[in-house]
Order: structure tokens, then sequence, then C-alpha cells
């Protein structure tokens, strides 16, 4: 009578509770201080394989923890299957025994059972033979009635506030993703949210790009195999399933996917949502579990819904870089113009300063441009801009700038290099235009450069583009077709 008032009591404990982790530890911990057991566990069945899996559990070894029971196999899936307790007192002679712990000599499996569902077994296991007496059993078969109420409770308490967190998530990604228009900071910022707020270990941002996936942004606690920036190994990755078909793609057990290649040390479960942006596939979430079978098909509604929301912001993202660039390019040359400069300019005196390194400005004229236009007509005075323009960018290193500052004006920010070099740049560039043949100008097109360098011309760039300036029309002066430096006095004549 006492053990029963006392299974009275821990069975309230049990269902007062909407904690499932709570809950399943409390059931452990009764079964082991009221029945005395040393190996116990409590089994759930998972409605989608059918299978049994230990959910938690004292005194039994990594392996069998990751054992996957068939209904009807051991006593375990036999009480499931039967639905009513199944005791072997002396395991050896029972051949539906399956060996899990050595050193067990008794087993009794009681099923969970919720409205005539079975929703797990609890697997109870001793070192003694004949353990458990009817008495036992049948406290025991009554405080599973409590525990699988108490079960289901938390877990449809927690099913409501996984959905509930959900929406919140989805929401709050939906907020603040179409927001960001830095494409590296939207990507980083939805990995952030998203970990926070659906149950997964780590999140990645796979993005397509000519053809080859890269791992874009990700974060999480496994231990990645890939830098971000690396591309992903050709092969049958579930990122390239879930490009290929377009559709979410989930596996319970990565270990089991023949040829999977693991972006993850510890990831055993991964799904991976495509996504796709007005019709075009941009790339792939992938979320990574270490735990097996992570992920039940009621998660990919909502997660798909994310990627959606997810894709469509680096859509406006990309959309939003283009428009930018297109407002630092000039529509007649396709090179850089002079808002796209004075940016350059700003952030290049701050680093030459900070690093302490040479840094200058060629700024060049055309010579009689309004003369050329005049003989020849205003378009072919385009196509000289556009071929001027073409020299400069062939001509010049790619850590140079080439803009073009308005009219028949170019300027040129040249990093690393000291005044006395970009003067011998920019005489490089006046030969090579001076011995151009311009389509329809049946003469030589000339061009006058000055040249000015930090810090002996000026420490800001208004005061480098005036000494610049002034060289440029010194030389002019000078009689065109040369180049000057800021400060010298001097234009290199030709
Ligand atoms: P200087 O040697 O002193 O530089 O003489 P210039 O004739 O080149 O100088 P000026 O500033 O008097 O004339 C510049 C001319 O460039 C005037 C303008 O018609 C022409 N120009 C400016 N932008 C364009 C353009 O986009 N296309 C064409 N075809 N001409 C342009
Ligand atoms: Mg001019
Ligand atoms: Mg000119």
């Amino acid at each position: 009578m006492q053990k029963i008032a006392i299974l009275y009591d821990a069975s309230q404990a049990v269902i007062s509770t909407f904690d499932l982790d709570e809950v399943l530890s409390q059931i452990i911990s009764i079964l082991r201080d009221y029945f005395h057991l040393q190996h116990v566990a409590v089994v759930l069945l998972d409605p989608e394989t059918r299978k049994l899996r230990v959910r938690t559990h004292v005194g039994w070894d990594k392996e069998s923890e990751e054992m996957a029971i068939p209904m009807g196999e051991g006593l375990v899936g036999t009480a499931a299957k039967l639905k009513r307790p199944i005791y072997a007192p002396n395991v050896a002679k029972d051949p539906r025994y399956v060996r899990s712990i050595p050193s067990t000599k008794s087993e009794l499996a009681v099923p969970l059972i919720v409205r005539d569902e079975v929703v797990g077994v609890l697997d109870c296991q001793s070192d003694k033979e004949e353990f458990f007496d009817t008495g036992t059993i049948d406290l025991l078969t009554l405080f599973s009635t409590q525990a699988s109420i108490a079960l289901q409770n938390a877990k449809l308490y927690s099913n409501e506030q996984r959905k509930a967190r959900q929406l919140e998530a989805i929401n709050s990604i939906a907020r603040q993703t179409t927001a960001v228009l830095d494409i590296n900071q939207l990507l980083h910022r939805s990995c952030e949210i998203i970990l926070q707020s659906f149950p997964v270990d780590h999140v990645g941002m796979v993005l397509l790009d000519d053809g080859a996936l890269a791992v874009r942004a990700h974060k999480g606690k496994l231990t990645p195999r890939l830098q971000t920036g690396s591309e992903l190994p050709r092969g049958t990755s579930l990122c390239a399933r879930a490009i290929a078909t377009r559709k979410p793609v989930m596996e319970g057990d990565v270990r089991q996917v023949e040829g999977y290649l693991p972006g993850f040390e510890e990831t055993r479960s991964e799904m991976c949502l495509p996504l796709v942006s007005l019709g075009e596939t941009l790339g792939v979430l992938a979320l990574e579990s270490a735990r097996v079978n992570a992920f039940s098909p009621a998660d990919v509604q909502p997660l798909e819904s994310v990627a959606d929301i997810c894709a469509a912001a680096i859509q406006n993202a990309r959309y939003f870089e283009k428009v930018r660039q297109l407002a630092y390019v000039d529509g007649l040359t396709g090179i850089f113009n002079r808002r796209y400069f004075e940016m350059r300019i700003a952030e290049e005196i701050e680093r030459a300063q900070r690093y302490r390194n040479e840094l200058s400005v060629i700024m060049i004229d055309i010579d009689n441009f309004k003369k050329l236009n005049d003989e020849f007509g205003h378009l072919l005075g385009d196509e000289a801009l556009r071929q001027v323009s073409t020299i400069f960018a062939e001509n010049l290193r790619k850590s140079d700038i080439v803009c073009r500052y308005g009219g028949e004006e170019f300027v040129i920010l040249a990093t690393q290099t000291a005044g006395e070099h970009a003067l011998i740049v920019a005489e490089k560039l006046r030969k090579v235009v001076e011995g151009w043949s311009f389509p329809g100008v049946p003469r030589a097109v000339t061009i006058t450069a000055g040249v000015s360098s930090l810090p002996g011309n000026g420490k800001t760039r208004d005061e480098l583009v005036k000494a610049a300036d002034v060289a440029l029309y010194s030389a002019k002066q000078a009689g065109r077709n040369r180049v000057q430096l800021a400060g010298s006095g001097l234009a290199t004549a030709v």
C-alpha cells in the first residue's frame, strides 16, 4: 500500500510538468529510485519510420543508445506490437530477447499507450533473474499509464511551442532580412536567426555561383570541414540534390547515405532546402544536426517558408548590389565615374596613412577635344573617349583605379605608387595614346597629365586633386601632350 502511495506521488510529479526532457528524466528517476533498476530506458516510437528509439536512459552504453528497434522485434518491439507488458524472467531462455546490455538477466518491457496508440515502451532490465514479481509488474503498468499521458502532454505542448517559435522566427527573419542589403551581412544574419529559432546545430548558406556551389556563410556549434568561401566538391551532396530537384532533401542518418560528403564533422542528420526566387535557383539553405533523425516532415513547411524569405532577400540584395554598381559606372565608357573616385580616394587616403603606403593621383585631359568633336563629329568623339578608357584600363595594374572624372577628363588613383613612379605611368599612357590610331581620326590624339602624391602635395582629397589639377594646367600651358609632377614646376616635355 505504501508503494502505491509513493507511486501516486511520483506520477503526480511526472504529470505536473510540460517540459518533455523533464518528464523523461522524472520517469527515469522513478524507475531507478523506486524500483531499484540499474538499466532503464524510455524508448519512443517514431511515427514516420515505425521504429523504436531510445530517448532517455540510465545504464545503457552509447551503441545501444543508437539502436532502432523495429515493431515486433525483441521484448521492446513485442510489447509495442502486442500492446501489453512482456516479461522475460530469464532472458537466456526467452527466444524473443535481443541482447543489448551484457549483464542483463531479466527484462520487462511495458508499452506506453495513449488512446489505444502505442507511443513508446518503458524498458526495465535487471542483473538478477526473476527480478520482477507480479506486484511490481502491476505497479509499473499502472505507472506507465501516467507516464504515457505526461509524455503526450509534453509532446503536444512542445509541438505548440515549437510552432509558435517557428512562426515568430519566420516573422523575425522576414522583418530583419528585408532591411539588410549587404549580401554577406544578410547571409550571416539569416544563419543566426535560424539557428536561434529552430532546433538545429548548424545553419549554412550555400550559394550557386557560375554553376559551382560555395559556402557563403555558416553558424553553429559543429566543426566545419570547409571554410567560408570554399567551393563544395562536386558530387552527390544533399545540397546538389536539393538544387537538382528544387525540393527539400532530408536525411535522418547521413552515415547511411552512399557517397555522402560531410560538410561538418559531427553531422548525423541534414536537411537542405533550395533557395528559389522568381524561378531562379540561388542556392541552398543547409541545416545540420548532430542527432540522428533530428528533422521530421512537420519541419519542412515552416523551413520552406524561411528558405523562401531568404531567397527573396538574397535576390533583393543582389539587385541592390547591381544598382549600386551602376551608380558608380560611367554610362558612355563603362569605367568608374567621378562619384566612385570620390568614394575610393577617401578610403585609399585612409588606408595609405594607416599603413604608411604611397598613393598618387593622375589627372588626365584630352588635348583640343573640342576641336576633335568639331572636326569629326560627336559620335567619333564618343568613340575616342571609349578607346582612351580602354587604353588606360589595359595599361595599368589591377590595383590602379581608372575613373572618368567628367567630359574628356580622367583620373587615376595609383595605390602604393610614389609620385615619380606615377609620372612614369602617366608618361607611358601618354605615349600609347599618341601612337594610337583612332577610327575615323586621321591624326594623333594626345593627352596631358598632372600627377600629385601623398603626403607631399596634400593630405586630403581636395588638396591632392587640386595639386594634380594645377600640374595638369601647367602642362597644358607648357604646350600640351606632356605630363607634369605637382610642385616640380617642370613639365616633362616631349
Ligand atoms: P584642352 O586641350 O585645353 O583640354 O582643350 P579642349 O578642347 O579639350 O578643352 P575644353 O574643355 O574646351 O573642351 C572639352 C570638350 O569635350 C567640350 C565638350 O564638347 C567635349 N566633351 C565633353 N564630354 C563629351 C562627351 O561625352 N562626348 C563628346 N563627344 N565630347 C565631349
Ligand atoms: Mg577639359
Ligand atoms: Mg581637353
